[in-house]
């Protein structure tokens, strides 16, 4: 079997064959690093399967190599692992399993090749390759994997009802491989996930979106998200995101179907950036439209006010998916929150001030946002498309003249709290705040340049106004 790999890691495979031998078992490599050699994608790890203890394998091995790497291992698991140079490689004793029908838990013995590859996911994952001297190099493929990777299959090598039964977080995967490789999952496979999918509530939520970011990942999310949708698996752990779905027809006017408007809004976003927030910014930003949906008689089907609902969805979505509560859950609600504002520009008749604000509001995110402002033009009306995205140019051209005059996008105050306190000698008080607020809100009106000349001189004026005068003047 011609597989693409270093030499380095043909060297490594051959002192594993070695030390197996020595040892006196068998061993394979398996599972992603063979698929992914086959259809020439980069791979950083590879998993080696032994008959005997995967444990000790790995342990001769890191101990026959030069860099002398350290082994981690999981004795309960029987697994360990070492990294060498960057590429980690995996080492495991070949299992049976055999799950009892009154336990969830399968009883896990010690197997042959053939065994542990039944209990692999998919058919394409349980491609084996020998690294035993005497059938070296050989492909060990029992369940026509090789046919399934040609065709673009996903497919599982037991009943798929068994298959998802045993470990539901095999739907996850079989959709993420889906969208990562561009396969299609068969018929039968895909209605068993649909029959399945309540299963998946035993499966822990990191480990779910875990496998819903390697979706996000992907250079085309909205496959993974779509087949998600389809199967019901999508509103089993994330029902806000399967809301979306669906248009309703008043007066005989209909809304677009938001969960495939955002669909696409992924799909553009990811054209443009591989920032996985961003994209998350992409798939939440009109989350909180369902919520506030109204038809209003002689206008038609509003959302007011989605954004801001939104964000505050954004944030309690992230808690409910695990993900980080951090700083890309505050970049991810304040993207939904401003989604709105740039387009907004369009429509009305553009002052500098607007754009000003806009700059100050979205600060370093203001890149960004003009990436998901652009993904959001979406209408099957080409040249209304053809139009927005004309307005929008202009809008994104403004922004770049303003922000290269009055440089508001990283702006900080031209004068200080602390230099106010030291001028008027206050102590921190209502009244710093207001002579700030005045000072801002000048400069992004444009009553003022933003310089501190500028403000100084506002700052008397507004000062004075309050009864306060310079302590040492
Ligand atoms: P990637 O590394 O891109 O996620 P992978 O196929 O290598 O893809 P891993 O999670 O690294 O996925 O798992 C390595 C191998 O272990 C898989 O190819 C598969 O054979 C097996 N495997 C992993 N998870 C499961 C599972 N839940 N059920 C059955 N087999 C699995
Ligand atoms: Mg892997």
């Amino acid at each position: 079997m011609d597989i693409v790999c270093s030499t380095e890691e043909l060297k490594l495979f051959k002192l594993i064959g070695d030390a197996a031998a020595h040892m006196n078992v068998s061993c394979y490599l398996i599972g992603g690093f063979v698929r992914d050699s086959i259809l020439e994608r980069p791979t950083k790890d590879a998993d080696i399967v032994c008959t005997g203890d995967g444990i000790a394998l790995a342990q001769t091995v890191a101990g026959l190599l030069p860099q002398k790497p350290q082994v981690n291992f999981f004795k309960n698991f029987g697994t360990a692992q070492f990294k060498l140079n960057g590429f980690d490689v995996e080492f495991v004793g070949a299992r049976k399993e055999s799950y009892l029908p009154e336990s969830r838990k399968p009883e896990v013995t010690p197997g042959t090749i053939e065994d542990d590859q039944l209990r692999r996911d998919f058919t394409i994952n349980a491609l084996a390759i020998s690294l035993n001297k005497e059938d070296y190099g050989t492909l060990i493929d029992p369940f026509n994997g090789m046919q399934d990777l040609a065709d673009k299959i996903i497919r599982t090598p037991l009943g798929p009802d068994v298959t998802f039964s045993d470990d539901p977080l095999r739907m996850m995967r079989a959709i993420r491989f889906a969208t990562q490789l561009g396969f299609s999952i068969t018929e039968d496979v895909f209605a068993a996930i649909a029959r399945n999918k309540e299963r998946i509530k035993i499966i822990s939520q990191e480990r779910i979106t875990d496998e819903l970011n390697k979706i996000m990942t992907a250079s085309k999310p909205s496959v993974g998200l779509d087949l998600l949708f389809r199967s019901g698996l999508l509103r089993e752990f994330f029902p806000q995101l399967a809301d979306l779905s669906g248009v309703e027809i008043i007066e005989g006017k209909g809304h677009k179907d938001n969960f495939y408007h955002t669909l696409q809004v992924i799909d553009n976003t990811a054209a443009k950036s591989d920032n996985l927030w961003l994209r998350w910014a992409a798939l939440l930003h009109d989350i909180g439209k369902p919520a506030t949906k109204r038809f209003e008689d002689g206008h038609g089907w509003t959302f007011h006010g989605h954004e801001v609902v939104g964000e505050r969805m954004a944030q309690r979505i992230f808690k409910q998916l695990k993900l980080p509560l951090n700083e890309h859950m505050k970049y991810v609600a304040k993207l939904v929150l401003l989604h709105l504002r740039p387009i907004s520009l369009t429509k009305e008749d553009i002052t500098d001030s607007a754009m000003r604000r806009l700059l100050f509001d979205a600060g370093e995110e203001i890149d960004d946002l003009m990436i998901l402002c652009e993904s959001d033009i979406t209408s099957k009306n080409k040249l209304k498309v053809k139009r927005y995205l004309e307005n929008f140019e202009m809008v994104k051209k403004r922004l770049m003249e303003v922000e290269e005059s009055d440089k508001i996008r990283n702006w900080q105050p031209p004068i200080t709290g602390d230099e106010i306190m030291n001028i008027f000698n206050l102590t921190p008080s209502r009244e710093v705040g207001v002579l700030k607020t005045a000072i801002r809100e000048a400069i992004l009106d444009g009553v003022i340049p933003n310089n501190y000349d500028a403000a100084y001189e506002l700052l008397l004026q507004k000062a004075s106004e309050l009864n306060l005068k310079p302590a040492n003047k």
